[in-house]
């Protein structure tokens, strides 16, 4: 007896402890079995009828009346939905139900005990309330506190009644209902301990399970959602589209200059970068859409909008997220996204259509520079599928050797010859024919082919320069990628040691582009170059900020103004006074000038006055190949290799 009232304590207290969910299938095992519950409450309401009626008692009478109507509210219970009421709630609604049933029943053996006669009635009653408590016992063990307090109820009351008053047999009869409760207190308290071990277990395993569903939902690193996950919330939203009337905005972007934040700063570098991305993303947009890591670098933001011109809002909010600095190990990780959406319906209604067109724009932003936004448009396919053939085209381009390079000379005005000469890369791709460098040089940088190529453009330049006479320098074209790669010097020194031309007579060009998204980087780089005697040039000035800043900030020995400055002359005036007063400013940093795009005698006369150093353009000389140049320096002539042009550069006229 005390072994079993410890354990009915250690039982509360267990109780006490188990998890919500555990809770919650316990409390469903006492509904499990409808069927048991309403033969029970039927079978006893009958019996307490007949014996009731039988022995026309109004105490019995009415305990009978009791038991029926609390058997049909416990039917009415068990058989109706339990809607929104908690797990406790419920419990206690089935506890009380439980505990008046069983107490009447009791009550109502007591009664038939003392106050009939006959053994029959005793019969029936006490048998009907052993047996419903011994049902009870492990029917409701999973609620093992309810299922002995039903027993307590319906049997001690029997035990009772069996003593007044006292009778040798009836006093056994009572020692042995309270053996039996003893003896079902210890089968109820045995098989709890069983359902509760395997409830536990079903739990642990169900949410493992749910843990793995969720994991593999998931992308590894960053937690937002991964491709699969990201497909199925598309897929569903999109299916849910048509019901709510709105628009889904699909915005797919890409990160720029990832692979360069990797190679600079390592992977760990890399993970941070996507990890603090993600999370900047998750806490923008994350309540209201999906966000998803679709691999690398890119991600994709859903979005219901209700209008075409919120994706673009909501563009322009993930470029600026994008762009903050990350911090990592000393360093300010900075990035930007270019951004491609595509619109359902208005773009496409199924997943496949939408992320293609999404893709496109995302193509087309990243052409039109980096760090943009680009909502899908029609016409954009065309353009963009030739791109993509060009970019499957440039791989193993290189080692087919289908690059060559052109120079330009790039005369004196004072020396009135050939002081220089631009290397220019083409490329003859055996599918597309001639392909112009400002077409697939963009391509190249984006695929990182760049690096490869620069390296090759930048071997091959000295060591066809290192024939030319000893006062030729060469002018090489560097990508900003090349600009940014921690290898660059290393290359450098490479191809002038490999080729044997000194520094001092090559030259590397970068157009200010370069210069506004990486300040500092570019500084460094373009310092070092200058530190191994290799001098730098401005390219294309003019064109973009024109920062004058960037002249007494950056070191740079030549500045080349641009070819528009050179087509609008003859027709507008002012800008023959902006190259001269680019011309002065140069002079007076110690810079000398390059104009570059010379096609008219007109323009060549009227640079003349402005005391640039040099020009540039198809006038003097187009581009041509390295024998060609060579060809050029073996006459000593100077001028252009057209043969329909007879040396355009001779005296000053
Ligand atoms: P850029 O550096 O401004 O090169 C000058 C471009 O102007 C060349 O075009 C040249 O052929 C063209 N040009 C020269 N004189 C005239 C003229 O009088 N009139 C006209 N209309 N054009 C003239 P190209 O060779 O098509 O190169 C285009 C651009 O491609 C270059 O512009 C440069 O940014 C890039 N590029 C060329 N080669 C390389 C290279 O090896 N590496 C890199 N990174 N970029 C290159
Ligand atoms: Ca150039
Ligand atoms: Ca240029």
């Amino acid at each position: 007896m005390k072994r079993i009232i410890l354990r009915m304590k250690r039982l509360r207290q267990a109780d006490h402890q188990i998890s919500s969910q555990v809770r919650a299938v316990l409390v469903d095992s006492l509904y499990a079995s409808p069927r048991s519950l309403v033969i029970g409450a039927l079978t006893s309401s009958a019996i307490a009828a007949v014996v009731a009626w039988y022995s026309d008692d109004h105490w019995l009478i009415a305990c009978a009346i009791g038991i029926g109507l609390v058997g049909l509210g416990r039917i009415i219970d068990t058989l109706s939905t339990r809607g929104s009421i908690t797990v406790r709630e419920q419990e206690r609604g089935y506890r009380l139900g439980a505990l008046s049933y069983s107490a009447l029943l009791g009550l109502f053996g007591l009664l038939t005990l003392t106050r009939t006669e006959d053994g029959v009635l005793h019969l029936l009653s006490v048998t009907t309330a052993i047996g419903y408590a011994a049902g009870i016992a492990g029917r409701n063990a999973g609620r093992p506190l309810i299922a002995l307090s039903q027993l307590c109820c319906a049997s001690l009351p029997l035990a009772l009644g069996l003593l007044i008053p006292l009778h040798p047999l009836k006093a056994l009869m009572a020692a042995v209902i309270l053996l039996f409760v003893i003896a079902m207190l210890d089968i109820t308290q045995q098989t709890y301990a069983v359902i509760l071990r395997a409830t536990v277990a079903s739990e642990e395993k169900a949410a493992l399970a749910e843990h793995h569903a969720r994991m593999a939902r998931r992308d590894d690193l960053t937690g937002v959602a991964n491709r699969t996950a990201f497909r199925e919330h598309f897929e569903e939203r999109l299916g849910g589209l048509s019901a709510s009337g709105g628009k889904l905005a699909l915005l797919w972007l890409d990160l720029d200059r990832f692979k360069e934040v990797n190679d600079s700063f390592g992977h760990l570098a890399g993970n941070e970068l996507l990890v603090a991305v993600a999370r900047r993303l998750d806490a923008r947009f994350g309540d209201s859409g999906i966000v998803a890591r679709l691999g690398g670098d890119e991600f994709a933001v859903l979005c219901h909008i209700a209008q075409t011109e919120t994706a673009e809002s909501i563009g322009t909010t993930i470029l600026d997220l994008v762009r903050q600095p990350v911090p990592f190990g000393g360093h300010r990780l900075r990035s930007s996204a270019s951004i491609g959406a595509a619109v359902a319906p208005d773009d496409g209604c199924d997943a496949d259509t939408l992320l293609k067109n999404a893709d496109l724009a995302l193509y087309r932003a990243k052409e039109s520079g980096r760090g943009r936004f680009h909502l899908y448009e029609p016409l954009m396919d065309e353009k963009i599928e030739r791109r993509r053939q060009l970019d499957a085209a440039m791989e193993g381009a290189l080692e087919r050797g289908e690059f060559h390079l052109l120079f330009q000379p790039i005369y004196g005005l004072a020396q009135g010859g050939i002081t220089s000469c631009e290397a220019l890369l083409r490329w003859n791709s055996p599918e597309f024919g001639p392909i112009s460098p400002g077409e697939f040089i963009p391509i190249a940088e984006e695929n990182g082919l760049i690096v490869a190529i620069g390296d090759r453009v930048l071997h091959q330049a000295c060591r066809t320069a290192s024939a030319w006479p000893p006062e030729v320098t060469v002018a090489v074209n560097l990508s900003p990628v090349q600009l940014r790669t921690p290898d660059l010097t290393a290359t450098v020194v490479s191809a002038l040691r490999t080729s044997g031309l000194p520094p001092k007579r090559l030259t590397l060009e970068v157009t200010e582009t370069v210069l506004l998204d990486d300040v500092e980087r570019s500084l460094a780089a373009l310092t070092e170059l200058n530190r191994i005697d290799v001098c730098t040039t401005l390219d294309d000035f003019g064109t973009g900020y024109s920062s004058l800043s960037y002249l007494t900030q950056f070191p740079f020995q030549t500045l080349k103004i641009d070819r528009s400055f050179v087509v609008d002359l003859e027709h507008n005036p002012a800008s023959i006074a902006i190259i001269q007063t680019i011309v002065d400013l140069a002079a007076k940093l110690g810079m000398r000038t390059v104009v570059e795009g010379v096609e008219t005698p007109a323009q060549l006369d009227q640079l003349r006055r402005t005391r640039c150093d040099a020009v540039q353009g198809f006038l003097l000389a187009r581009p041509m190949t390295a024998e060609q140049m060579a060809g050029l320096f073996t006459d000593r002539t100077v001028g252009a290799h057209d043969p329909g042009q007879e040396h355009p550069l001779p005296e000053a006229g």
